[in-house]
């Protein structure tokens, strides 16, 4: 299911089932799920409301085993430029830093320590090579689409050896990786920002994953507390930003998608019971008709 932010945003979300170990090339299947607004459902909670300027806040229903991966690819058809910010209970998807909405751009020293890189971005204290970037930017060519699969982990910035590891819903909260990095400053969402670069005088070219799409829609199910993890190894990488980051608006939509078991997002989803008005012992329906119609 795709959805459209109100600034024509797009995004999609899969939930296959998490992959149980490193298959090399391949990417995980299609599996989309549904993705509930809630200003559509009168049962859902305030606390999943954020009444927070540029956020529009979804639903979505998950269980223990459920990998993840986002699909931004449809922002690359758009009549201008996007970049986008994922993060994961509150850590940065590609560089596990706690930066919320921010872009930001590593080119010449390690955000953490603040020393000079060396080639390729590697940084002696931390021992790693950071990304270019802490988004997913629309222009950025066939070879990484606009899709996050996980947590990156390593790589050479553009060199085929990057390596990510899946997003896995885990009832055990040891291995959540927010849980590890940030405690009890962790949420229980995902959250995605949009910028808008400039505009566009021709689409980019589409690139597809191997599998067929829809053959697990998984939108139900489901434990409560589960977090995060850092599940099997998965080729991927982002491409650098050739751009500098003034390039992108301020943010203008932000799309927090809370995640919750299954029974529970069906008692928020249920429709409202209405009762019927003074019209309740009035012959009602068509002309004609002794009976009620609908
Ligand atoms: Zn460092």
């Amino acid at each position: 299911m795709l959805i459209t932010t109100p600034h024509g945003f797009k995004l999609s979300i899969n939930l296959p089932m998490a992959e149980k170990h490193y298959q090399k090339n391949q990417l995980p299947p299609y599996a989309p799920t549904q993705l509930y607004d809630v200003t559509k459902y009168e049962n859902v909670p305030d606390t999943f409301r954020s009444h927070e300027q540029n956020v529009v806040d979804y639903l979505v229903g998950v269980r223990d085993g459920l990998g993840m991966w986002i699909d931004l690819t449809a922002n690359q058809h758009l009549s201008f430029e996007v970049a986008a910010v994922a993060s994961i209970q509150g850590i940065n998807a590609l560089t596990a830093l706690r930066t919320g909405t921010a872009l930001e751009q590593y080119r010449h020293s390690c955000p953490l320590h603040r020393k000079s890189f060396h080639r390729n971005r590697y940084c002696s204290d931390c021992g790693f090579e950071w990304p270019a970037q802490n988004y997913l930017y629309s222009e950025c060519g066939r070879s990484s689409p606009m899709w996050l699969d996980g947590f990156r982990e390593k790589g050479g910035n553009g060199n085929p050896g990057a390596k990510t590891r899946q997003f896995v819903f885990t009832s055990d909260t040891s291995r959540g990786v927010a849980t590890n990095l940030i405690g009890s400053h962790r949420s229980y969402n995902i959250s995605i920002a949009f910028y808008k670069g400039n505009s566009k005088q021709r689409p980019s070219h589409m690139t597809t994953r191997g599998s067929e799409p829809g053959v697990e829609i998984l939108s139900r199910a489901y434990s409560k507390g589960l977090e995060i993890a850092a599940g099997a190894e998965i080729d991927q990488d982002v491409a650098q930003d050739p751009h500098p980051v003034d390039r992108y608006s301020t943010v203008l939509d932000i799309v927090r998608l809370h995640y919750v078991d299954e029974a529970y997002l069906q008692q928020f989803i249920a429709p409202q019971q209405y009762g019927e008005g003074p019209l309740k012992n009035v012959p009602v329906g068509h002309p004609g008709s002794s009976h009620k119609t609908y």
